[in-house]
């Protein structure tokens, strides 16, 4: 896992003020990122870079405020989410993977990842050689131009965006190069995937990051109570 750079931290999130009433606006129950060429990305999790400490306010993300007040939300209960997804890990589940897939499901229902893009200002995600591959074949170019142009390598030798917010980033939080992003920005959050088990510490800091993690972490928090 690698350390975010105080730099991009600083990206890291949004903290304007706001209500938690509202949240984003539907499309029949499916978050829109699946519909519109948009992105949605990546976080914390193998072939994701990892921030280490809670983000400092910032704002310049165009993240709503009751996406932002989320975000608030987790950060201010980081200790018990921490200590939820600590007891997750040491029970044995039954239908983990459904449990997390059905709230995955309630959460992007309610969360528009367009009016949020948290997570292409930061962390960003690790981009692996077919990334590479796909992206400068999309952009028409070569993989050596598009490294030099938008790649860096950071100190734990991953592969990275140079500059973040991602430079694929659009004004109006969609993703310039949707259909050739990286694997990375396709799976985050990650929480509808197989063997959840195994990603409950990833998760827990995504819950720091994602407004939809948090969601999820509160409805199983209700459903599982782990402390019973
Ligand atoms: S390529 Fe950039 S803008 Fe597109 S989804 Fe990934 S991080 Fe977001
Ligand atoms: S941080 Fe979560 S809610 Fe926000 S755009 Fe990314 S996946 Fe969607």
């Amino acid at each position: 896992m690698s350390v975010m750079k105080s730099r991009e931290m600083l990206t890291m999130y949004s903290y304007l003020s706001g209500t938690p009433q509202i949240l984003a606006p539907r499309l029949g129950g499916v978050n829109r990122r699946h519909q519109k060429p948009r992105l949605l990305a990546f976080g914390v999790q193998p072939g994701y870079t990892t921030p280490v400490a809670p983000p400092k306010p910032d704002r310049t993300t165009g993240c709503d405020k009751p996406l932002v007040r989320l975000l608030e939300l987790a950060r201010s209960r980081a200790a018990d989410i921490d200590r939820f997804y600590v007891r997750l890990r040491l029970r044995r589940v039954r239908d983990l993977d459904r449990l997390f897939r059905e709230a995955h499901a309630r959460a992007f229902a309610t969360v528009d990842c367009l009016r949020c893009a948290a997570c292409c200002r930061s962390p960003g995600p690790r981009l692996n050689p077919a990334d590479v591959r796909r992206l400068a074949d999309h952009l028409d170019t070569r993989p050596a131009a598009f490294a030099e142009r938008y790649l860096s390598i950071d100190e734990d030798q991953d592969t990275v965006f140079r500059t973040l917010p991602c430079p694929f980033l659009e004004p109006d939080n969609r993703c310039s190069v949707y259909a050739a992003r990286p694997k990375a920005c396709r799976e985050y959050p990650h929480t509808d995937q197989k063997g959840m088990h195994g990603l409950l510490r990833i998760t827990a800091r995504n819950a720091l990051l994602c407004p939809a993690v948090y969601l999820v972490t509160k409805d199983l928090g209700r459903k599982l109570n782990p402390r019973g």
